[in-house]
């Protein structure tokens, strides 16, 4: 088991969802498939959970508020989970065999000029070196890469998550498309069932002084259990004691300055980033995953462009493609991380004036201008 990852791809083009698609569904549902005209693979219902409504409590009066989340249509959209493992599975499978290295660390990256055109070495921590016509640094919120290119490092939002995953084996009849948020003075939590008896679920919070995120998952559960979560329903309780141990983590939402995802260097020469080491947001709209697989595409076809003009990866023209890629991102990743912040702080709910504003105006009109936000054509792939 292994926690999962919701995505909103309501907003994606049919073009990506078939890449989304396809990446999930694995190489014998996609021979099928590709041979038949739809996308209509179980494998892919097996994978995710649909949610269409919310159900917002309000810790203080009792008061709950009901949201929909952008619906899905047929099998084009709507907010999905996706277990992690499966989507890093799906990813590698498309990859020949042994062309993954894992456990290596970048500890250095230099570029070197080879007859005119730009070469990336990129130093491992065992020592060895590997020379690239091309480095896309995905490697998250603490990137390596992104610091090379001078992107100033993520700052603390001063909150933290922790989250986890519960298991059922009996059942825990829940409604599966629902989602149920709890929100008090400066806590959040919810939780969504995946399956018939997966729960996911988060509790955000101020971050604890005691740096309770670097505990043991046994300490953690305890936490949430005896101190944040000890005013919400026995039901939440019930959910965070049925957690698989090894789901559990606690960390700092970090995110990089907007500013500096709109003005800095997200590209230098045949160096780039993607996903959080681009663009690392607080999760308040679940939308980093979705921002790094947009990424994907978007950096594809750039690339991939390049590659059909010039009949191979042609180091002189890499340069030009990534820069177009960076111009292509920006502004989106730097509204979403802006977006995402304004929505984690006004739905903690800090001051009366706060409180006022997330139960009277944020739920009822905001919200959805903000998912709308997600109702995003990154193009296609080619
Ligand atoms: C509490 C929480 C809830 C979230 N919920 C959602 C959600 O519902 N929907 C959504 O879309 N997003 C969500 N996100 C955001 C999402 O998790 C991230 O945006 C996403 O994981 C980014 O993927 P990534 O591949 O860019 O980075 P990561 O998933 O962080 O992967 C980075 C990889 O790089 C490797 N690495 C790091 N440093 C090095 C190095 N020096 N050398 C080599 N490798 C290195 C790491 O080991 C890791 O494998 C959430 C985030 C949090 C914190």
């Amino acid at each position: 088991m292994h926690e999962p990852i919701m995505l909103n791809y309501d907003v994606l083009s049919e073009s990506y969802y078939l890449i989304l698609s396809f990446l999930l569904m694995g190489p014998s549902a996609r021979t099928t498939c590709a041979q038949s005209s739809g996308l209509k693979s179980n494998t892919y219902v097996n994978t995710v959970g649909v949610f269409i409504r919310g159900y917002v409590t309000n810790l203080g009066n009792g008061a709950v508020q009901e949201i929909s989340y952008p619906e899905t249509n047929g099998h084009n959209g709507g907010t999905r989970a996706v277990h992690r493992k499966a989507l890093l599975k799906a990813l590698e499978e498309e990859l020949p065999n042994n062309s993954i290295r894992f456990s290596c660390k970048i500890t250095g990256i230099e570029t070197q000029s080879h007859e005119g055109s730009s070469i990336a070495v990129v130093d491992l921590e065992d020592g060895t070196s590997i020379k690239a016509k091309v480095l896309i640094g995905c490697d998250g919120v603490h990137s390596v890469v992104a610091s090379w290119l001078g992107l100033a490092s993520p700052v603390h939002s001063g909150r933290s998550a922790v989250r986890g995953l519960a298991a059922f084996p009996q059942g825990h009849g829940l409604v599966k498309q629902d989602v149920y948020q709890f929100v008090g003075a400066g806590l959040r939590a919810g939780f969504a069932p995946l399956t018939d008896k997966d729960i996911y679920w988060a509790l955000d919070c101020a971050s604890p002084a005691n740096g309770a995120y670097k505990g043991d998952p046994i300490a953690i559960q305890r936490e949430v259990i005896e101190n944040y979560a000890k005013d919400l329903p026995e039901l939440y309780l019930d959910i965070v004691k049925h957690s698989d141990l090894s789901t559990l983590s606690w960390a700092p939402l970090v995110f990089r300055q907007p500013w500096n995802v709109a003005f800095g260097n997200l590209s230098n020469q045949n160096v780039t980033v993607a996903g959080d080491a681009m663009h690392p947001m607080t999760p308040d709209l679940g939308q980093g995953g979705c921002l790094a697989l947009e990424d994907a595409v978007v950096l594809g076809r750039h690339i991939g462009r390049c590659v059909l003009e010039n009949g191979e990866l042609d180091s002189r023209e890499i340069a030009r493609a990534l820069a177009d890629y960076a111009k292509e991102r920006r502004s989106r990743a730097a509204w979403l991380i802006t977006g995402s912040f304004f929505s984690g702080w006004v739905q903690h709910g800090g001051s009366l004036v706060l409180k006022f504003l997330r139960d009277s105006i944020f739920y009822k009109f905001v919200l959805h201008k903000l998912f709308n936000a997600t109702n995003y054509d990154c193009g296609k792939l080619t």
